[in-house]
């Protein structure tokens, strides 16, 4: 059975700088980078807590998809990442088990592999899984 770990829990928030002070300051997490990712109109804050992170989502745009989100449920919780040692083996015994998949095949960035799980299939949480083979 192949270990499954958190790799990121991924908050939609308003503004980092006023959500930055719970999670680094309050909380205690050290701050990693923060990048401005302009494919996803989103700027993202990385922090660490043990082996995985927390990354919060700020919108930089009004129309983008994390734009929509928030306008529509507010800020909060967006998704949850997994890792596992073998994403399309992963993703095809989701399917036999009849999950709902957003992506059914991996999508790829920076040297990644990932896919989106659909809420229906979790109980109401979008789930992103990660393969842990980053490719070079
Ligand atoms: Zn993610």
């Amino acid at each position: 059975m192949p270990a499954v770990t958190v790799n990121h829990i991924a908050v939609v928030v308003e503004n980092l700088d006023t959500a930055l002070p719970f999670w680094q300051t309050a909380l205690g997490l050290p701050l990693g980078k923060v990048e401005d990712v302009p494919a996803e109109q989103v700027k993202v804050a990385f922090l660490e807590a043990g082996e995985s992170h927390v990354e919060l989502v700020q919108p930089t745009t009004a129309d983008s998809g994390i734009a929509k989100y928030l306008a529509k449920k507010g800020a909060g919780l967006h998704h949850l990442c997994f890792e596992v040692d073998d994403i399309e083996a992963a993703l095809a015994a989701m399917q036999a088990q009849g999950v709902e998949l957003i992506n059914d095949t991996p999508k790829e960035r920076g040297g990644r592999r990932y896919a989106f799980v659909h809420p229906k299939s979790t109980g109401g949480v979008l789930v992103e899984l990660y393969d842990r083979r980053v490719q070079p």
